[in-house]
């Protein structure tokens, strides 16, 4: 039975250690995608009509979605929890 439940926890290590890659990876797309696409630094925190997202400090200026180039009429803010 020992011999059995090592093994077992073998298995199971490994499985942990795939599902730890596959988060971390996931994390990193995720990452990418809460990062504003303009100046890539800022974490985004607006959001158009148009449904583009951007930080604060880019979206003040702008008169036209600069990914899409649709005159932003509307715009609201988008509250993230840091992770
Ligand atoms: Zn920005
Ligand atoms: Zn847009």
């Amino acid at each position: 039975m020992g011999e059995i439940r090592q093994g077992s926890t073998r298995q199971f290590s490994v499985m942990e250690l795939n599902r730890w890659i596959t988060m971390q990876a996931e994390n990193q797309q995720m990452r990418f995608f809460l990062s504003c696409r303009i100046c890539r630094q800022n974490r985004i925190s607006c959001v158009f009509q148009c449904g583009h997202l951007t930080c604060r400090s880019c979206s003040e200026p702008l008169v036209n979605c600069s990914i899409c180039g649709t005159p932003i009429t509307d715009r609201y803010s988008i509250y993230l929890h840091p992770p």
